[in-house]
């Protein structure tokens, strides 16, 4: 096992592991043979949800951060909220959260009410990730030298976003499902 230093997520240590020469008893097999990739695929919805509510977690406290800071930072006489196109970009930015947490809605829905949600999924895998990939980046920018510090937890949600558009399958992937499932 070799331990990996990542850029972010440091919650959740990551390791380079493999295996060699390992005989797996028949008592320790799960669930049947030749059944693993469908049996995975069950797994990934719930946690590619899972995976979709943290992203959105993570973007909503990045415009959380940057309202606070433009509603106290003054600039040329007057607040930075006060600019109107700081104004737009910050009600785009919420705007885009609260889509992606609408369709995060839908997608528990449909898993507790145990109907199929292939394309749900992996939409809301791509629009959770990179609303939280547009969001986290724009909060930086509008928070600036005081979002670049290390002191403030701006740079963590923008370092930790990079994961999500490729972890638990790149959103590639994703829309390759999407097109299979609206029959391209
Ligand atoms: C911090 C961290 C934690 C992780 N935790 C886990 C874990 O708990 N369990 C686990 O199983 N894995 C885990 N992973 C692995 C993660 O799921 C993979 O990194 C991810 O699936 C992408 O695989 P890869 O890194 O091999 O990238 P590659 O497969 O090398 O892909 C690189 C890029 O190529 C492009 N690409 C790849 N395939 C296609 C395609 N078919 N079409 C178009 N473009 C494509 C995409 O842009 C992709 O981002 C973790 C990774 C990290 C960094």
């Amino acid at each position: 096992m070799t331990r990996l230093p990542a850029v972010g997520n440091h919650c959740m240590p990551s390791w380079d592991i493999g295996f060699e020469d390992v005989d797996i008893p028949a008592d320790a097999l799960m669930g049947e043979p030749g059944q693993g990739l469908r049996n995975m695929g069950k797994t990934l919805a719930h946690s590619r949800t899972g995976q979709a509510a943290l992203a959105i977690g993570l973007a909503q406290a990045a415009c959380d951060a940057a309202k606070t800071y433009v509603i106290e930072r003054r600039q040329f006489g007057q607040r930075i909220a006060d600019f109107q196109v700081i104004r737009h970009r910050l009600v785009d930015m919420q705007t885009r959260v609260d889509q992606a947490r609408l369709l995060l809605y839908y997608l528990c829905w449909l898993l507790s009410a145990g109907k199929p949600c292939r394309k749900e999924t992996a939409q809301l895998k791509i629009v959770a990730t990179e609303t939280l990939e547009a969001v986290s980046a724009q909060a930086m920018h509008m928070t600036a030298s005081f979002g670049y510090s290390q002191d403030t937890p701006l740079q963590r949600y923008w370092r930790d976003g990079r994961l999500f558009t490729f972890g638990e399958g790149a959103n590639e992937l994703q829309r390759d499902f999407v097109a299979r499932e609206i029959g391209l």
